[in-house]
């Protein structure tokens, strides 16, 4: 794996992570979960509302992706992968016998 950055690393996002998320991990990181929606609700013009519950946990589990990136990317060394930070790709070129990878550094 390469990564331009260093983790852990800032990254841009409202660090909500749905059930889809959570399971695609489960067994695999323990989640640093800071908060926990329960409830969302929804209005139009502050009217209409609707709210919605989860019938088994949280809507919304809340985390700080530098956190969590960082214990993905431990899981992955964990698992066997060679993770190389502060490295950029450049371009990928791709033909019949493979992809090649062009790093910013040559
Ligand atoms: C404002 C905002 C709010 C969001 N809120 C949520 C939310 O609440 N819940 C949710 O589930 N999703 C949210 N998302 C979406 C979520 O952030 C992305 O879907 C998710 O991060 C995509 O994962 P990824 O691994 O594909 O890419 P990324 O997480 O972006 O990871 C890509 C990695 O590649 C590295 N990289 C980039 N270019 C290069 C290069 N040339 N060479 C080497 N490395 C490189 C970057 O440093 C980065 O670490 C939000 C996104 C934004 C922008």
């Amino acid at each position: 794996m390469v990564e331009r950055a260093a983790h852990p690393r800032y990254k841009t996002c409202g660090g909500g992570l749905i059930g889809t998320s959570l399971a695609a991990v489960a067994g695999r990181i323990e989640v640093p979960v800071h908060d926990r929606v329960d409830q969302v609700t929804f209005t139009r013009n502050g009217r209409r509302g609707f709210t919605r519950r989860h019938p088994a946990g949280p809507l919304v589990a809340m985390v700080r992706r530098e956190e969590f990136d960082d214990r993905l990317r431990q899981a992955a060394v964990s698992a066997g992968a060679e993770v190389r930070e502060r490295v950029a790709v450049r371009a990928i070129d791709q033909d019949p016998d493979g992809v090649r990878v062009r790093l910013a550094d040559g």
